[in-house]
């Protein structure tokens, strides 16, 4: 018989939020029927924290009463990966599916110009999003926008309900943005079938919200996208690096991506590269313990590795997103071609999930390391061939 699940904040809040493997996707926060716990999105802090002052910020009076939605609900916690595989795929990942379990890896992209050239690679997700509302499956999107104007450059979350929306929402920025706290404004407006498009972290929190039955908010989420993802970056680099090392200055920067560089491109029509190297230090915290690069928890993750630019490497994985993908390439509203046609990018995506594999501490519940290969010992330089006594 399964063993009773009574684990509650107190747990989440010493087993996870506390110990480094809290990646702020805010699956705890969306799934607490008693809105006790708030989400802090300041001065570089991605994380939730408890509001009552009953019993402090690491227990939990509705805990203490039984209460374990927030356990339920999150990503990171004791045996998340097998379980989510389990209830996706119906079998844990094998030892070699570094990517997580897949049905087929295409290349695809938008055929309409407008939404092909707002996307980041091939506009695919925003082509997703678009049909998917056209044609019933959802009402609304959570997404990621820019504050304000956009010139502060502070990705948060929202929800796109219209063609325009879902374009303004287009593109890729490279700090964090909790998706799924954008699930009340939804619910609110009236949605009843939401998308999630997420960061690999956030599209665990679907199926984790279903298989260990979380409450209302799993019934919502019908479609789950996410995004192939090695790390965030604090918000401070951009004034801590970009703008201290470089002369850039946020408002001037009307683009950026990443592509073994960081690559920004200036309202003036300058493009400026800052290598990754000097990057690394502003690595979000959520980040540094993080073993999924590859989201192999969504329906069909997307990334922009390989050698074709303007297509998006997309991973369908569920039976939803077969579906989807068919019908989109039988409409004509997007096109593909195999994975295969870009072998270069099928190894860098194994690669890319083998190093962010190592990551999960031996310390956590076993799973994400699992079938690692061991890290290569460095050959040492050969020694100098000795010189010859005269
Ligand atoms: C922070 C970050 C890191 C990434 N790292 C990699 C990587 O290492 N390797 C790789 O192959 N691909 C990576 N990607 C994915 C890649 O940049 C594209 O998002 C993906 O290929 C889809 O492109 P598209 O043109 O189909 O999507 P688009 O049509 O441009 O749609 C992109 C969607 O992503 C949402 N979004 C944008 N920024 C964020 C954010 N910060 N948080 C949450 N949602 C956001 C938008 O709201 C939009 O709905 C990363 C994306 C992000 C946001
Ligand atoms: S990983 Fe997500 S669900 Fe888990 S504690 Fe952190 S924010 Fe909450
Ligand atoms: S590396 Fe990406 S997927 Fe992992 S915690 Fe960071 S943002 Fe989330």
């Amino acid at each position: 018989m399964a063993e009773r699940w009574t684990a509650q904040w107190k747990e989440l809040f010493a087993e996870v939020v506390t110990s480094g493997l809290c990646t702020g996707c805010a699956g705890c926060v969306v799934a607490c029927p008693h809105d006790v716990l708030g989400y802090k999105d300041t001065d570089g802090v991605y994380r939730p924290f408890h509001l009552e002052e009953e019993l402090g910020p690491a227990d939990c009076a509705h805990g203490e009463r039984g209460c374990t939605s927030c356990t339920r609900a999150c990503p990171r916690f004791r045996s998340w990966e097998p379980e989510l595989d389990n209830h996706l795929f119906g079998r844990t990942r094998a030892p070699e599916e570094m990517a997580g379990v897949s049905k087929d890896i295409i290349l695809a992209r938008a055929t309409n110009r407008e939404v092909h050239q707002k996307g980041q690679d091939g506009g695919l997700v925003s082509a997703i999003l678009l049909w998917a509302m056209e044609h019933g499956y959802i009402d609304a999107a959570l997404v990621s926008y820019l504050e304000g104007d956009g010139s502060s450059w502070k990705a948060v979350p929202g929800v796109a309900r219209t063609r325009e929306e879902v374009l303004a929402a287009a593109g890729s920025r490279y700090t964090y943005s909790a998706n799924t706290m954008a699930y009340a404004d939804a619910v609110a407006g009236g949605a009843e079938k939401l998308a999630l498009v997420g960061m690999s972290c956030q599209s665990s929190v679907p199926p984790a919200l279903t298989v260990r039955k979380a409450g209302k908010p799993a019934r919502r989420f019908v479609l789950n996208i996410g995004l192939l993802c090695s790390k965030t970056f604090d918000d401070a680099i951009f004034e801590e690096l970009f703008e201290a090392k470089y002369g850039l200055k946020k408002q001037d920067m009307v683009k950026m991506n990443i592509k073994g560089v960081f690559q920004i491109w200036m309202r003036n029509g300058d493009y400026h590269e800052v290598p990754l190297k000097e990057c690394h230090a502003w690595t979000r915290e959520g980040c540094k313990l993080c073993p999924d690069f590859a989201a192999e928890h969504a329906d069909i993750s997307t990334g922009g590795i390989g050698a074709f630019n303007d297509w998006t490497l997309t991973i369908v994985r569920t039976d939803i997103g077969r579906e989807i993908i068919v019908k989109m390439l039988q409409d004509g509203t997007i096109e593909g071609r195999p994975g295969d046609d870009d072998p270069g990018a099928i190894e860098l995506l194994r690669k890319l999930s083998i190093v962010s594999r190592r990551r999960w501490p031996s310390t956590a519940t076993s799973g994400p390391e699992v079938g690692v290969p061991p890290k290569k010992p460095k050959v040492p330089a050969p020694a100098p061939t000795p010189v010859a006594a005269p």
